[in-house]
């Protein structure tokens, strides 16, 4: 806010703002440098059944691999894309390296990118989904797109029709960190969503109190009782992966069983699942 010291304070602020604004600018040219070159990266972290130990998916996520900095989190960038509008390139780059990975992946192992808010703006999200599906080859059963709870909150008449458009064309639609937002019950069935994601911060809490087990037990039986899969993110412990077996939960991510990696390192832990496996055993 502007100080109140008088006009060099007025100026200090108006300098501050100019510098924001020119790292901003600097930010989002480095961004579409690093696009036409070939920065970025999907790394890939397995979604586990922990009845089985088998990964019934694997999540994309993003990482931007700069020549100096070395790998930067999509905390750091996703932001200025957004804002910048970049996102609807950088958005379809992901589509399309995600469903091309999913082809050399087993059959019955899915991909689930993550989609931002900028995107489900854009009328254009629906055949960006259907290019990067044709291009690969992949069945869209096989594409799982996340959309944080935020998104549906502010659902205007354009991301309802989005979200109606993607389901109609056979993709899978996960609602994202759920328990971050305000999301009702009423949402959950009035965008049918097929899978809901528990947001980590519930699990971190998991063997302190029984308030988080109470919590996530209740979070669990509302969406089973609408049908949903669930899948908690952020297992990090056996102990918390023995906690979530008992409370019934569908599906687990998380550092324990993986770390996001890289596609060669996917490709290997998907053929050898035995690695998964012995972790949920
Ligand atoms: P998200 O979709 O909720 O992804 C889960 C985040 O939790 C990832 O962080 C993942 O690395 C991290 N994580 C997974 N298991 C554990 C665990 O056991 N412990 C801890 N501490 N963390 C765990 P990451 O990769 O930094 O991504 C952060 C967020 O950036 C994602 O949250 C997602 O919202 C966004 N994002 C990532 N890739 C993309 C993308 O391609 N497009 C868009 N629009 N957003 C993306
Ligand atoms: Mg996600
Ligand atoms: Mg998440
Ligand atoms: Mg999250």
């Amino acid at each position: 806010a502007v100080k109140a010291d008088g006009r060099s304070g007025f100026r200090i602020f108006q300098h501050e703002m100019e510098l924001a604004t020119r790292a901003r600018h600097a930010v989002e040219s480095d961004l579409r440098g690093a696009l036409a070159n070939g920065e970025f990266e999907l790394h890939y972290q397995p979604i586990v059944d922990p009845a089985t130990g088998n990964a019934v998916s694997c999540e994309a996520l993003l990482r931007w691999k700069h020549p100096v900095a070395g790998y930067i989190p999509p905390s750091e960038f996703i932001p200025v894309a957004e804002d910048t509008g970049l996102i609807l390139q950088l958005g379809e780059w992901v589509l399309h390296e995600a469903c091309q990975e999913a082809r050399h992946w087993p059959q019955d192992v899915s991909v689930a990118v993550n989609l931002s808010p900028r995107q489900f703006s854009e009328p254009q999200l629906a055949f960006q989904v259907v290019r990067a599906l044709e291009r690969s080859g992949l069945p869209p059963q096989r594409l799982e797109l996340e959309i944080t709870e935020s998104v549906t909150l502010g659902a205007t008449q354009k991301v309802v029709e989005t979200i109606s458009n993607l389901r109609r064309l056979g993709v899978r639609l996960s609602l994202d960190d759920f328990g971050t937002g305000y999301s009702s019950l009423s949402y959950l069935r009035k965008y049918a969503f097929d899978k809901l994601k528990i947001d980590r911060s519930f699990v971190t809490d998991l063997s302190k109190t029984a308030e988080s087990i109470a919590i996530i037990r209740a979070i669990i039986g509302m969406g089973r009782s609408i049908g949903m899969v669930i899948v908690v993110e952020g297992v990090e412990t056996e102990a918390q992966l023995a906690t979530l077996r008992e409370e019934g939960c569908d599906l687990v991510q998380g550092y324990y069983f993986s770390r996001p990696v890289p596609s060669q390192g996917i490709r290997a832990m998907l053929a050898a699942p035995g690695t998964l496996s012995k972790l949920a055993s």
